[in-house]
């Protein structure tokens, strides 16, 4: 999937957790946005990629594509390392959940993921689209359109409670 798609998939899914969660949702959509991009950091071409070429250079070398970078592995590393260093829970929650929506719509396209890396089986769903399709394009804009609405329904709740 591509950089945008990623984007709002991250925004969508910290806005979902914002709506049943008391933390700050600026810093759980923030944090949702980076966690969406990092696991691409394995591709030198992607947002991420192109901002930190060497680390992405690195990681490509060492563990392909899609790979270690899209894993459950990965996932509860970063669990481990975001609860050492980072005080903030919105943080770590919104940079953890960002990284579960890209690895989720990652498992959208043909090439899958390597979910259980270091076991090296492709995890897809049963339907797939290509990188950049019509369908990525619905996708983003119903990714869009929730978002919206999980925006209008935070800003409802936060005027009740005025
Ligand atoms: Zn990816």
């Amino acid at each position: 999937m591509q950089g945008n798609t990623h984007i709002v998939g991250g925004i969508t899914a910290s806005l979902a957790f914002a709506q049943i969660s008391n933390d700050n949702p600026l810093l759980l959509v923030g944090a949702g946005i980076i966690g969406a991009l990092l696991p691409d950091i394995c591709h030198s071409g992607s947002k991420i990629g192109r901002k930190f070429p060497i680390i992405s250079k690195m990681v490509n070398k060492l563990f392909g594509h899609r790979s270690f970078t899209h894993s459950l592995l990965f996932l509860i590393l970063m669990v481990m390392v975001l609860h050492t260093l980072v005080p903030f829970k919105a943080i770590s929650i919104g940079i953890l959940l960002g990284m579960a929506s890209h690895i989720f719509l990652d498992m959208w396209t043909k090439k899958g993921v390597k979910l259980f890396f270091p076991v090296s089986i492709s995890v897809r769903f049963p339907l797939t689209t290509r990188t950049g399709s019509k369908v990525e394009k619905v996708v983003f804009m119903l990714l869009t359109l929730l978002s919206v609405y999980f925006s209008y329904e935070l800003i409802v709740n936060l005027l009740g409670t005025l």
